[in-house]
């Protein structure tokens, strides 16, 4: 059987809305290129639509009809694009494709490897993509942009979309970035997203309940009025949208979520961040703390020690179950006085004059080292790649220099995480009075890393037949 040559086509289409986003077809064809190298196939013609969709039926794409022509005409009979997204979005186009695959031996591939129309399990995948493309397309218009990866890949604010603080151009806007900082910091302080959004609006303060008593919440002083730029009142979910956007501390972000490099490192935004790390992610721990939230509702009981005190019997940590605290299989204990217990101990403690020793500092040295050790790692990660690559080292090697950078990567993280905690207690401890900050604090995450700073809580079960509390089956013991 005569060797036929594989003669390739590559098609390349870049979106007019993304012009000055010259990179992306040099990508594009770069990544092309190589497949077609890799096969050992010659490239005969490059075509390149500067088309706005390949989703539209009456868009002219005059490259894809003129490679349309060449193929019938038999010019090539191999085809690489960097997705079935650019070639087309039309299910009767990709059909023809397809047909052209099964039928005449048409080889059809992309760069992103999503599909081979060499094989059967290809070709059904590239019509279910067909099918599914288009019925995203039809819901929500245009989907993310190679170059709007790009674009945050390099760190550069997102078109198109202001946030509060920055201008388009991710410049900064002063009165806003104060605005912004001070709620962050109120947050990071233990105000709720409730007294925050009030003291935005400035509206009086919220009466609700807490725990047993009713108390009026504490306005976070230093945040100002600022009215919201869509003209509707600030609330929770809205001040929430800011608090979680890593832009604010000079990360670039992409969906609600940070830019991370190949290494994983995140990616610096070219912008000046408004609020420290340190800040951001002591925020994204209070936001991320499950008792946080079932504080938001008022009516809710607030639950002080689950997660947070021991079984006495197996050291597990114990969880709420209606108004008990639960051990399954070893203990159900009434809430109300071990909680009353713990907090007088605490209070107690928080009235001795010892207490600078126990301040957390931020250990800004710690933190600096952190980042250095997390860069080594990125880099042992980036090597290792680059070893695999030109064959120094096997999949298996790379694999595990890769598992166990990670895993370290997730240890120094969350070191680093540990470090930043300080902010939301320090506001506690560093009060002219402990103890009435404490009991004046409606933040329950910071009053359980106060009890957690401080000691460590016990449970016994209940001895049988007796029905008044027992101090002696809670065991406190300082740290
Ligand atoms: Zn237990």
């Amino acid at each position: 059987m005569p060797i036929v040559p594989v003669r390739a086509a590559i098609y390349l289409r870049v979106s007019l809305d993304h012009t000055g986003e010259g990179l992306a077809v040099e990508r594009q064809r770069e990544d092309c290129l190589q497949i077609a190298e890799s096969r050992g196939w010659s490239v005969v013609e490059i075509y390149t639509d500067n088309s706005v969709s390949a989703f539209s039926k009456v868009k002219i794409r005059p490259e894809y009809d003129r490679m349309v022509e060449d193929y019938r005409a038999g010019r090539f009979n191999a085809l690489v694009t960097w997705d079935l997204d650019r070639l087309t979005r039309q299910p009767r186009q990709l059909e023809d494709w397809i047909d052209a695959a099964e039928s005449q031996g048409l080889r059809l591939v992309t760069a992103n490897g999503e599909a081979d129309l060499q094989t059967d399990g290809g070709r059904m995948y590239a019509r279910i993509k067909a099918a599914v493309a288009r019925a995203e397309m039809e819901r929500k218009g245009a989907r993310q942009s190679r170059a709007h990866i790009q674009r945050a890949a390099k760190g550069r604010p997102p078109r198109g979309v202001r946030a509060t603080g920055y201008t388009l151009d991710g410049e900064i806007v002063p009165t806003e970035a104060d605005a912004v900082r001070e709620i962050f910091n109120a947050f990071a302080n233990g105000s709720s997203l409730r007294a925050i959004a009030a003291a935005l609006s400035g509206v009086t303060p919220v009466v609700r309940p807490i725990g047993d008593k009713t108390m009026v919440q504490d306005l976070p002083q230093s945040v100002p009025v600022l009215p919201t730029r869509s003209g509707r009142p600030w609330n929770p979910s809205t001040i929430t949208d800011m608090l979680r956007n890593p832009r604010y501390a000079g990360w670039s972000m992409l969906d609600g979520a940070i830019v991370r490099d190949a290494a994983g490192t995140p990616v610096r935004g070219q912008w000046d961040p408004i609020v420290p790390d340190g800040v951001w992610l002591e925020v994204q721990r209070r936001l991320d703390d499950p008792a946080r939230k079932s504080n938001r509702v008022g009516t809710e009981r607030r639950h002080l020690g689950s997660g947070l005190y021991m079984c006495g019997i197996c050291n597990a940590l114990v969880r709420a179950h209606n108004d008990r605290y639960r051990c399954a299989g070893h203990l159900m204990r009434s809430r109300a006085q071990i909680d009353d217990m713990v907090l007088k101990y605490v209070r107690g403690r928080l009235a001795k004059p010892d207490l600078a020793d126990l301040l957390v500092q931020q250990d800004d040295e710690r933190i600096a080292s952190i980042a250095d050790q997390l860069q080594k790692e990125r880099d042992r990660i980036v090597r290792a790649r680059a070893d695999y690559k030109s064959e120094l080292i096997d999949g298996n090697f790379y694999k595990e220099i890769r598992s166990e950078a990670e895993a370290e990567i997730g240890r120094l993280e969350a070191e680093r995480i540990d470090l930043a905690v300080g902010t939301a207690v320090s506001a506690i401890l560093t009060a002219p009075s402990p103890v009435d900050a404490f009991n004046k604090s409606d933040d329950l995450a910071a009053r359980r890393t106060v009890i957690n700073l401080l000691c460590e809580v016990r449970l016994l079960p209940a001895p049988r037949g007796r029905k008044a509390f027992d101090p002696r089956t809670v065991r406190i013991k300082p740290k």
